[in-house]
């Protein structure tokens, strides 16, 4: 979606919008951790983020490929930036016809820097000259289907700044034209560059405002995180800084804790002084740190981490191509990101019901489904990688993961357990301790608020509902016990199968079965999760290969706990257990006498 078409939307029901800026790290641990810092962050519901296109290019593939996975595997809307140093149009197409391709539908327009060493920008052969030409190129180029940001200065472009006296009143103003020409060119929406004099921003917007500029012009804040960092910005920038910060600054500059805080102070007040003048978005440079952003946020009362909300019980797609999807099969709920790269190449998805599970053309098992981040491969090494002398080993494993004792699974991309899942990882952790390895659950709701805390996706105004699920690994004879004893219970269904695809099941191939919905107003029911038995064929490889893939590869070749988990990957079965009985049912009474 275009970000203009969120703020707009946004702005209707009179709410105010933030965004986060981050930039391409210089080493693979870093854009792993910016990953996993973007995660939390994206938690907190921004409109949009924008990752930064590297000075003189220097970043393009990493910008390209951060920015798909942002918007395809974060499922945050993204907006790249795209500079025209160092880029004929080949190259500036190449680049776009990427992000296009990946569902990303928002650029941010700009002219770029001087390449390093060089201090006066210069057009290369086959290129543009300015961010006037690029944004008239897209549009020429790609219609409608971009939204196109662009840059605005308050204080004027750095190059319009002749020393101490800053901009003349003519530069002021050939800048401001200028800029009008950019929107009037096709962009719909102006990011401004840092600033430290609110004023000087209001002024800018009415400036804007009384030369016919009226698209969103949204400010760019940058928390002071550092004192000497804040010098070297602000002296790039040619950025003003009233005397009442610089006074504030002076008897702290080596405090960095005590200049953290009143970075977050000021960006508070700045931010309070905007948002009272009816501008309602705030785009955050956030340095790629997360502390001072969200601090600033939270003064704000914009964000609470009480208070997260999900819109689906999976964090929506924000690829183009597939923001109409709103049901998916269970078994990957710890896995999104596997999901979503199995179903990439699909053109369509599922409407309302699960209807088409027939031909589900689930993208094969490749090296992706088990690559891991760094940071959690070190996790999964210190709290998987334990010496194994018996099968009873692996039960307490799983069920040290279940109680929270353990925040690292194999079988999940997420950090520790979903917050519904600490309603029974009590029970969770009994079953498990009999031998059946659970690796996704949830538990039975019968019309929860949707803006429950723990069970609740939606938005507020709902009620949720959920069948208890269960799913688990176990051997041949408890899952023959299991099947005995589920003729006692006929509000249970199940589906089992081994590795080899030997199937047991108490329903049909084609029952799909809705574990999840919800009831809002003025709408159709949703249900967004499904068992889907066909689903689960497909999924039954990616969950036992696992064991090996994800688990025994900890181990060093020829270490007997290897031998244990082939044991059970290749003896055990993978087992899928819905209690219907969402009201009265009680999905862990069947395994009470096991
Ligand atoms: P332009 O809009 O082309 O303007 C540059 C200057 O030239 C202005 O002073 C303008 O008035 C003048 N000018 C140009 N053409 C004309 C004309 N025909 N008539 C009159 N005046 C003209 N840099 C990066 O390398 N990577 C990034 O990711 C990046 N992100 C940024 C994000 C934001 C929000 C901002 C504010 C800046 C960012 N920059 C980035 C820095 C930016 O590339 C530089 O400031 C650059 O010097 C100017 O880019 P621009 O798009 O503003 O240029």
């Amino acid at each position: 979606m275009k970000v203009i078409e969120k703020i707009r939307a946004a702005s209707e029901e009179g709410k105010v919008v933030f965004s986060f800026e981050f930039f391409p790290p210089k080493t693979e641990d870093g854009v792993d951790n910016l990953f996993d810092r973007m995660e939390r962050m994206v938690s907190h519901n921004p409109s949009f983020c924008d990752i930064t296109w590297g000075a003189g290019g220097s970043t393009a593939d990493l910008t390209l490929d951060i920015s798909n996975k942002m918007q395809n595997m974060i499922c945050v809307e993204t907006m790249m930036h795209l500079t025209c140093t160092n880029m004929p149009v080949e190259k500036i197409d190449h680049a776009l016809d990427t992000i296009k391709a990946n569902g990303i539908q928002n650029v941010l327009a700009l002219r770029g820097d001087p390449p390093h060493g060089q201090d006066k920008f210069v057009q290369v052969a086959g290129g543009f000259a300015c961010a006037l030409d690029l944004v008239e190129h897209i549009r020429a180029k790609y219609g409608d289907y971009f939204g196109i940001t662009v840059a605005g200065y308050p204080e004027a472009h750095p190059d319009m700044i002749q020393g101490e006296g800053g901009v003349s009143l003519e530069g002021y103003q050939n800048d401001l034209a200028y800029l009008k020409r950019k929107v009037d060119a096709g962009a719909d929406l102006i990011i401004t560059q840092l600033f430290y004099d609110t004023d000087i921003y209001l002024k800018f917007v009415n400036d804007c405002r009384q030369i016919g500029i009226t698209c969103p012009i949204v400010p760019g804040i940058m928390p002071i995180n550092n004192y000497k960092g804040f010098l070297r910005m602000t002296g790039f920038c040619k950025t003003k800084i009233p005397l009442e910060i610089i006074a504030a600054l002076d008897p702290i500059k080596d405090n960095e804790e005590a200049v953290k805080a009143y970075g977050v102070h000021l960006g508070t007040e700045m931010c309070k002084k905007i948002l009272a003048q009816g501008i309602k978005t705030l785009h955050l440079y956030t340095l790629n740190m997360e502390k001072s952003a969200l601090a600033i946020l939270k003064n704000l009362g914009l964000i609470d981490d009480a208070k997260i909300s999900r819109s689906l019980p999976w964090r929506r797609p924000a690829n183009i191509f597939r923001v109409k999807e709103d049901v998916r099969p269970i078994f990957w709920a710890n896995r999104p990101k596997s999901y979503i790269s199995r179903t990439h190449g699909w053109d369509q998805y599922p409407r309302g019901r699960w209807g088409d599970s027939g031909n589900p053309s689930y993208g094969a098992l490749s090296d992706y489904q088990f690559m891991r981040p760094r940071s959690r491969d070190q996790k999964l090494q210190e709290e998987w990688a334990v010496p194994l002398k018996s099968v009873e080993d692996v039960h307490e494993i799983f069920m040290n993961f279940c109680l929270g004792k353990l925040k690292s699974s194999p079988w999940s991309e997420l950090d520790g357990l979903q917050p519904e899942t600490k309603i029974i990882n009590e029970q969770l952790g009994n079953v498990n301790m009999k031998g059946f390895l659970t690796i996704n659950s949830q538990p039975a709701v019968n019309g929860e608020k949707s803006d429950s805390l723990s069970v609740g996706w939606g938005g507020p105004g709902g009620y949720v509902y959920q069948k208890a699920y269960l799913e688990f690994f176990c051997s041949k004879e408890k899952l023959n016990v299991l099947v005995e004893n589920c003729t006692a219970f006929p509000s249970l269904t199940y589906i089992a199968v081994n590795k080899d695809g030997l199937y047991l099941s108490n329903v049909g191939l084609n029952a799909v079965n809705a574990v999840t919905w919800g009831v809002f107003p003025a709408k159709e029911i949703i249900q967004p999760t499904v068992v889907d038995p066909a689903s689960f064929m497909v999924w039954k490889d990616e969950a036992f290969e696992i064991w090996t893939r994800g688990w025994a590869c900890l181990f060093p070749e020829g270490n007997p706990s290897r031998k244990i988990l082939e044991q059970v990957q290749s003896s055990y079965f993978l087992v899928s257990l819905v209690d219907n009985d969402y009201i009265h049912g009680d999905l862990f009474e069947v395994f009470k006498d096991i």
